[in-house]
């Protein structure tokens, strides 16, 4: 969706208001669900015209979109300062890859952080690399210096910050400034922040994508991306989305604006609750390193206090001691962290993660054993407790 006045409420308020004009929502307070492929017309006349509009927010047909899918796009647009427009994907891997596809064509090179999302090195090293596009790696704590890596081919840079499994946080207004200079086009994966704890377009960024699955969705029931842009690339961006065919059910976007609503409140919790099982984690004796950005021994924890608003609720700590067997015991012990991939969901997770089967351009020497925790909406002590129990199966299993 285009033209949004740009919400100046504070971000509590915009979680509530965005996206919820009265022609869409009609006398209720949610936008309802319109369940269509066929958009009828009143005539030849009217068909005509909305071929030849091709506007935003304008019934067309059901690939389109529908008030359900505008106001959620429009939300999404009004709550990141700087952005002209959102297209959302049935995914967030779908939303990374269009995105990179918009901006990108044969021949061109792109730089893909270390610490990327593996889906994102496996879209790039094969899908994007059988289209003639080549794939490079940095060090996700590169900043400035990621200038030299610069070739005319040079086209668009992934970020990724903090890393969803290592949590490095970047550079992020010094990576975009040199690109900017340079032409290429800067896009991030902005699903651990999202625009309430981190300002993407503010701080340089063209294109900002998340995973809504993650805490657009909040309840572990939706797969969604979406990409949001400034001027510049909003039609080509918007273009591409469309000629790809991507479209999300308002079903889906229903529940996503439903989620979107209990944002502020869940993300601070999060915060919260994290930030107390990671400071305990901490003092325990099995535990090495906690990468939390928020904690100081994590990698670009300056820069994290620097831009960020705020952390969520995933991070990752190190079993000094552990290896696999040892780390298979303790995670296998928890009872009110399930084992799974995604996160972002109000429920706790608990995930093995071994960063350097996909790392290129740098080492991962960190000794022991990772796991990575998502911190759900259940009381922290309870959180405490089970962990606490499972440290005596890792302690039986060394
Ligand atoms: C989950 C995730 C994605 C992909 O989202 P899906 O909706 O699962 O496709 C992208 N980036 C990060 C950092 C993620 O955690």
């Amino acid at each position: 969706m285009t033209d949004s006045p740009q919400n100046s409420e504070k971000p509590a308020t915009q979680a509530v208001t965005s996206g919820r004009r009265k022609e869409w929502t009609g006398p209720v307070v949610n936008p309802p669900v319109w369940r269509a492929s066929t958009h009828l017309y009143d005539s030849i006349a009217d068909l005509r015209s909305g071929v030849s509009s091709n506007a935003d927010g304008q019934f067309f047909y059901g690939r389109r979109g529908s008030p359900t899918q505008w106001s959620l796009a429009e939300a999404l647009t009004e709550m990141e300062p700087g952005a002209t427009g959102t297209m959302l994907y049935p995914s967030g891997v779908a939303a990374i890859a269009c995105a990179m596809l918009a901006v990108l064509k044969p021949g061109d090179e792109v730089l893909l952080t270390d610490s990327s999302y593996d889906p994102s090195r496996s879209y790039a090293d094969a899908f994007l690399k059988r289209m003639g596009i080549t794939a490079l790696y940095y060090d996700p704590l590169i900043g400035e210096d990621i200038s030299a890596l610069f070739t005319d081919k040079t086209k668009a840079i992934l970020l990724e910050s903090p890393g969803s499994l290592t949590f490095e946080v970047q550079d992020i207004p010094a990576i975009c400034a040199v690109a900017k200079e340079a032409g290429i086009v800067t896009l991030l994966d902005n699903t651990w922040a999202t625009s309430r704890f981190f300002a993407a377009l503010e701080n340089g960024v063209d294109i900002s994508i998340v995973a809504a699955t993650k805490y657009i969705v909040g309840h572990s029931d939706v797969m969604m991306g979406a990409a949001t842009t400034h001027e510049k690339y909003w039609a080509r961006l918007r273009r591409t989305a469309q000629q790809l065919g991507q479209v999300v059910s308002p079903d889906d976007a229903y529940l996503a604006a439903r989620g979107l609503r209990t944002l502020e409140v869940r993300l601070r919790q999060h915060e919260q609750s994290a930030l107390t099982i990671a400071h305990w984690l901490k003092d325990r004796p099995e535990v090495g390193q906690v990468l939390h950005p928020a904690l100081t021994d994590c990698p670009g924890h300056e820069i994290w206090k620097r831009d960020f608003k705020g952390s969520s609720g995933l991070f990752s700590f190190q079993l000094s001691e552990g290896d696999e067997k040892s780390r298979a015991a303790f995670i296998d012990a928890l009872t009110l962290f399930g084992i799974g991939y995604s996160w972002g969901g109000f429920e706790s997770l608990a995930l093995p993660v071994d960063p350097g089967k996909y790392r290129t351009a740098t080492d991962w020497t960190m000794a022991g054993a990772l796991v990575r925790l998502h911190i759900g909406l259940e009381d922290p002590e309870d959180l405490i407790a089970d962990l606490a129990k499972a440290f005596e199966h890792y302690n039986n299993a060394l």
